[in-house]
């Protein structure tokens, strides 16, 4: 059973055995998570990125997937970079969601990570409501089995924070 804590801050000050990124489907860098990852981590992060697309993952990482690197000079020793789906009106892309949350579990438990630090996924530049992001994300680390202790949503602003409050199982 996974713990579930919620911080209001930064994701890349967490001192956790894996990070989780927003990334993009080229792994190789872009705005909110990503930039800030890359940005307070280093060039490491960014060429073993590229190595993973210059071998196994030569068209980029698929959404709903998970992939780790290094975490470079960030506290956390791994980065399990993750890539969201772009929010829809039109089309359910919320099994795709939950998959990045299933996904970057399976991928820390390859690793051995105990506490995983994850973001909002997909509510930033790919506009997925809070509300439901949130409901979608715990729902989904509340229900995968994992030998991850401590699963630590890391939400950026107040109102992030009390979205997720309020979406907890048993209310806020
Ligand atoms: P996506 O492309 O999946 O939407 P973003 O990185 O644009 O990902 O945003 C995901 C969420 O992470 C947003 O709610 C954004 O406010 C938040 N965010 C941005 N920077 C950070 C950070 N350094 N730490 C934690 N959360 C962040």
């Amino acid at each position: 059973m996974t713990n579930i804590t919620l911080v209001r801050g930064d994701i890349t000050e967490q001192e956790v055995d894996a990070v989780v990124n927003a990334a993009n489907s080229s792994l190789l860098g872009g705005g909110g998570v990503d930039g800030a990852v890359h940005r307070r981590g280093g060039p490491e992060i960014l060429a073993a990125c590229r190595e993973l697309r210059a071998g196994h993952y030569g068209r980029g990482l698929a959404a709903g997937a998970a992939v780790a690197t290094t975490a470079g000079r960030l506290p956390a020793r791994w980065v399990i970079h993750t890539v969201g789906p772009v929010f829809s009106a039109e089309e359910d892309r919320s099994a795709t969601l939950a998959s990045c949350y299933r996904e970057s579990l399976r991928v820390a438990d390859e690793l051995g990570a105990r506490t995983v630090a994850f973001p909002a996924i997909s509510t930033g530049i790919y506009r997925w409501p809070m509300a439901d992001a949130a409901d979608i994300a715990l729902r989904t680390v509340a229900t995968t089995p994992t030998e991850v202790t401590e699963a630590r949503f890391v939400l950026f602003d107040e109102k992030a924070y009390d979205t997720f409050r309020a979406a907890l199982p048993g209310g806020p």
